[in-house]
Formats: C-alpha cells, structure tokens, sequence
C-alpha cells in the first residue's frame, strides 16, 4: 500500500467557553482505497488554524509513495527531517499528531481492528469522563455552586473550574501577583464548588498559568482541606522549575501539560519532579502513539495520565484509544458540554 495524497481542512466555528471550536483535519489517501482522516488542534485561537494546515501541506512531499502501515518510521520521519523547523512546538508537532491520526486510521482499517488494539489493547471499555464547567458571565460563588451541581446532576464524576480572569480584585493585568480580594474571591468559588457538590464527586482548579510563584504557593495551600482532583499550570507553563517549587510546597496535586509536546518535554517534567498528574493534549503532543509513550514514561513515575481534550469527536475517539490502552488512564476531558451543536456531528450520547 502506497500514500497517494494528503489533504488537510480547517472546519468548525467559534463558541463562547467551548476551548476551541475549530479544528484541523487531515486525510491521507492511499492506492488501495483506504482513506484516513485524523485530527489535529487548530493552535488556538480562529485563524490560526490556518498555520497548521499549511505546516500539514509542507510535509505532504515526506509521505508521497510512503507505506502508510509504517507509522512509527514516518512519524520519527517527520519529526527529525523538520527539527529546525520546530517539531517540539506547533505548528509543526500539531501537523504531524494530525498526519499519525490518519495513518492509525488507515492501519486500523487495512488490518481490521480498531487503534487500541493496536497499542497492545485495552484496560477499560469506558473512558471516565470530567467536565469542563464555565459559570457563564457570572463571577459570584453561587453561580459557580449551580454549575456544578447541574453538570455532576448531569452524571459527571468529576468537573473543572477556571479561577483566573475572574475580574474580582484584579488590579493590573500584566502583573500576576495575586491581591487579597482577589485570593479571597477566588477561594469562595472552589469553596462554593466543593461544597456543593461535595466529595463524591472530583473537582480539578485551573489557573491557566496566570499567577506568579508566590501567589500559586499561597493558592495551593490554601486549597488543600479541600482535596482537589488537581490544580492545573498554577505558574506558566514555561519554567518547570518553578511548577517544581509549587509542588514542593504543598500536599495539593499539582497537574500540567497541555502546552508540552513529545516525550522528550514530559520527560524534563518528569525529571525535574514537576507535577503529581500529567494531561498532554493528544491532539498537540505527537499523536496517538506519542501519547502512549508519554503515559508510560509517566507510569514509570507513578504519575496518572489525565489528557487535556478540546478536540472534535473524533480527536476525542482517538484520544479514548491512548486512554483505555493505559493501565494508569485516570480521566479524559470533556470540554464541548456547552456546545449546542456538538450531538450533530456523532450519534449517541
Ligand atoms: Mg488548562
């Protein structure tokens, strides 16, 4: 079997609170009629898309004539013969995690089993999902209560908050120390949440790397009666070493990696002792295999997989195939509960 083409096709439109509602596809076509689609993330915001698909275009040439079945080589293929272009940062890691997609969809098919099989098979035959939950334009600690009491009514063993950007007590944007109200305010959110639900269900923080050193350490702190599933990337995402510092400094559990690519970042995350719990972006960090290796380096560690996923339907199928062929799989991401549209594009629940 021979790859005969290559297309890629930016698709979706922007919602409010959705995590990003434009995604990247990519198909591979090959001599014998069997055609593969993977997706891959857009690189944020609508537009920039745009960047990955021309990324996808120029490797196009690399595959042309290429077995499709060897996905491993094209894959390391890919990835060395564009070092110097950026294969540890989009947009070129996201073309080639879209590509990898595709080339297990074709594999999946010409050998007629499905992608996990394929990794060695399965631990689970359910995916646990959490929530993602956005409060709508309220900032106050009942609306964040009611949100979460309606997602975990919903069925939701464990859901998601946002803590920064909350508007209350910020005094300047650029700077990231975190005031007193401020503190204050965001403490009464996680509070209202926590006691809402309760703790039967699991509640992860996201700080969106927006605090400085000091201000995460006095967070995580304070937030350890409260015994969170995570706090996510309470510094930016840049300085492994100051996320070490966070960690060190508290019994809450520390969790990072939507914005590290390939096993070789992990593995600096992992080394430097960073983090509690591991969430690579699997529609970001390599692609599906990718993604299994990064899982096990993490189980070396004893670090559970927790994936970040802001992927369409079917970023979010190949993102359940890396997870129910990991033995340390804790949950996967749901981030499109608010978008209307999202039961048009798959059928079932
Ligand atoms: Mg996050």
């Amino acid at each position: 079997m021979k790859i005969i083409d290559l297309q890629a096709c930016v698709v979706g439109r922007p919602e409010p609170n959705s995590g990003g509602t434009v995604w990247t596809f990519v198909r591979v076509y090959t001599d014998e009629g069997i055609v593969g689609t993977g997706e891959c993330n857009s690189a944020g915001a609508e537009g920039s898309g745009f960047a990955v698909k021309e990324a996808i275009r120029a490797l196009r040439p690399l595959l042309l004539g290429q077995n499709p079945l060897n996905v491993c080589p094209l894959y390391e293929m890919m990835r060395r013969s564009h070092i110097y272009g950026g294969t540890t940062s989009a947009p070129i890691i996201f073309a080639v995690t879209g590509i990898e997609n595709a080339l297990y969809d074709i594999a999946g098919k010409a050998l007629g089993v499905p992608t996990y099989q394929l990794l060695g098979g399965k631990f689970r035959q359910k995916i646990r999902l959490y929530a993602d939950c956005h409060a709508g334009d309220s900032n106050e600690p009942q609306a964040y209560a009611d949100k979460a009491l309606e997602v975990s009514a919903a069925g939701f063993s464990a859901v998601k908050f946002d803590v920064d950007r909350t508007g209350i007590g910020k005094l300047d944007p650029y700077n990231w120390t975190v005031g007193a109200k401020e503190m204050t305010h965001i403490l009464s959110l996680v509070q209202a949440v926590r006691e809402a639900i309760g703790y039967e269900v699991d509640l992860a923080i996201d700080c969106h790397g927006q605090f400085d050193l000091p201000s995460a350490i006095t967070l995580a702190r304070e937030l350890e009666p409260l015994r969170l599933l995570w706090l996510e990337d309470p510094v930016p995402f840049e300085n492994v070493d100051a996320l070490a510092q966070v960690r060190a400094s508290t019994s809450t559990v520390i969790c990072t990696g939507e914005n590290h690519y390939t096993r070789f970042q992990f593995l600096d995350l992992l080394r430097a002792k960073a983090v509690d719990v591991i969430m690579p972006d699997l529609a970001k960090a390599g692609g599906i295999m990718e993604g299994k290796r990064i899982a096990e380096l993490a189980d070396a560690h004893y670090i559970p997989f927790a994936p970040h996923n802001v992927s369409s339907p079917l970023g979010m199928m190949a993102a359940c195939h890396v997870c129910s062929s990991v033995a340390h799989s804790s949950v996967l991401e749901l981030h499109a509960r608010d978008v209307t549209w999202w039961s048009d594009l798959c059928d079932g629940d």
